[in-house]
């Protein structure tokens, strides 16, 4: 391995290499086996990847070669190569070139006896238990690229919208919201933790007050709209809900604009751009690893994210929501019923009647937070909630309270403490506009346009309840 570094100079990607027709020119491969096939005539063909696509390319390797019996005729899936070679046009059928190999060097190998990734096909809940090998797989490979180009993608549409990026902060001393539980952070030591009459004293930790991870940078997005007008965080987000879903992560990425000078339609306008573009990007430079998604997930889905991209997403009240699903002749878990929250069985049966991504507004107040702009009947708040098939809530969002009276009002309503509050509430005393925003999850996103069911799978190492392996 002592001169990698020099060959590592002239590396060719294999994505680049399989588009190129330099025949002739001497290329380096550094990639893993995926299989490998002798042939009785003295030489093999071996399959590389190397990551920067979900196709391998073909090596030829011949007996005549110095380290062809000891070495590669014992290559399995698995080990890491090196491939010197030529790049020829290949006879073989379904790819254009391949590599004639001049000298093959084995990085490492891969016991095949132990290699717990074997040719075979693997469920996902066998590939998470080995989350640090199912990166291999043409699967996780496949939504690792697709995560990389959608980040890229929603930097993007709001870079081309004069958004500035705001990095929020993940430690927070706000427990606002009701988004959702916090986990704590804390350099107490636990084993030893002092009690004043019951309660912790926080005094006496890191911040001197009690802290948690953050579970949305809405508040501090809200500070930044105020002075600059649009802005937007994209980081993770934390949620200690014990919740064993399919659509919920205690860790997972959020994708959060704030806007000033804009109102709650405008927001929905936002929202329905944002994932229409993204969703078009990743089908125009995605294309090899969606067609795998759409060969082995789903034999829909390009066309289903298709007709998204181009249908009107439906916009409703919740209160014309609620008449919805109480006229229709479904039998729900949970009742609908007005001033209760729209369940997924609910979302899940709105997008089919509508057959279209639906936006939902104007909630009952009870059932939302504090900073929700209360509308003109004084029962419903200016909140949106953005449903895609199939998965349900992708968006949620509302007009923020803009009004220093009522924000502090609704503050005490809510049994919390104005003085927790007392920048937030600042906001409204100096400068007040109109402002509103929206969290979008990253990683629903991604389920939707992978068509994989499980969260767990669309994020490299996934943190649910009881489950910090990797
Ligand atoms: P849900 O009702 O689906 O639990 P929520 O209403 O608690 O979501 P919000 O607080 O509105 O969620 O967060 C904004 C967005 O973040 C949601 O629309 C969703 O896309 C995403 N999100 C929320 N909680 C989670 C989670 N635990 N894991 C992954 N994504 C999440
Ligand atoms: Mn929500």
């Amino acid at each position: 391995m002592k001169n990698i570094s020099k060959k590592m100079i002239r590396r060719k990607k294999i994505a680049g290499l399989l588009e190129s027709n330099e025949f002739g020119s001497e290329v380096t491969i550094m990639g893993w086996v995926k299989t490998k096939r002798d042939t009785k005539g003295g030489f093999s063909f071996l399959e590389i990847n190397d990551g920067s696509t979900i196709k391998n390319i073909q090596v030829l390797a011949e007996n005549k070669m110095a380290n062809y019996t000891e070495e590669i005729l014992r290559l399995t899936t698995g080990c890491s190569v090196i491939v010197k070679g030529v790049l020829v046009e290949s006879p073989g059928k379904g790819q254009k070139v391949e590599v004639k190999a001049t000298e093959i060097n084995i990085g490492g190998w891969a016991d095949p006896d132990s290699y717990p990734l074997q040719k075979k096909r693997h469920s996902f809940e066998y590939l998470r238990t080995i989350a640090h090998l199912r990166a291999r797989t043409n699967t996780f490979g496949a939504v690792a690229r697709i995560r990389n180009a959608m980040s890229y993608a929603i930097h993007t549409f709001f870079q081309d919208r004069d958004f500035i990026y705001l990095h929020s902060p993940i430690i927070t001393g706000s427990n606002c919201e009701g988004a959702g539980d916090m986990f704590k952070v804390t350099t107490l030591d636990l084993q030893r933790v002092k009690n004043k009459g019951g309660a912790v004293d926080f005094t006496e930790d890191f911040f001197g007050k009690s802290a948690s991870l953050t579970v949305s940078g809405q508040l501090e997005a809200e500070v930044y709209a105020l002075a600059l007008g649009n802005v937007y965080t994209f980081g993770p987000t934390f949620r200690a809900e014990n919740s064993n879903t399919y659509r919920h992560l205690a860790e997972f990425w959020m994708v959060e604009p704030e806007m000033a000078f804009c109102d709650l339609k405008e927001s929905i306008d936002l929202g329905e751009e944002l994932i229409k573009s993204t969703l078009a990007y990743i089908l125009k430079n995605c294309k090899d690893d969606m067609d795998f998604f759409n060969r082995f997930v789903d034999k829909d889905l390009i066309s289903t994210i298709d007709n998204i991209i181009n249908k009107h997403f439906e916009r409703l009240t919740y209160t014309e929501a609620i008449g919805i699903l109480s006229k229709s002749r479904e039998r729900f878990e949970f009742p609908p019923t007005w001033g209760k929250d729209i369940q997924s069985e609910h979302e899940r049966y709105l997008c089919e009647h509508f057959k279209k991504p639906v936006a939902v507004t104007d909630y009952p107040k009870e059932i939302k937070p504090f900073y929700m702009k209360v509308n003109k009947d004084s029962r419903t708040v200016k909140a949106m909630d953005i449903l895609l098939p199939g998965i349900g809530e992708i968006i949620g969002g509302s007009q923020r309270e803009d009004v220093y009276e009522t924000l502090l009002n609704r503050i005490k309503e809510m049994d919390l403490d104005p003085a927790d509050y007392w920048w937030y509430l600042d906001l409204r005393k100096y400068g007040t506009v109109i402002h509103s925003g929206f969290g979008l999850g990253f990683e629903r996103l991604m389920q939707f346009v992978t068509g994989l069911a499980n969260i767990r799978d669309v994020i490299p190492f996934p943190r649910t309840p009881k489950n910090l392996e990797f």
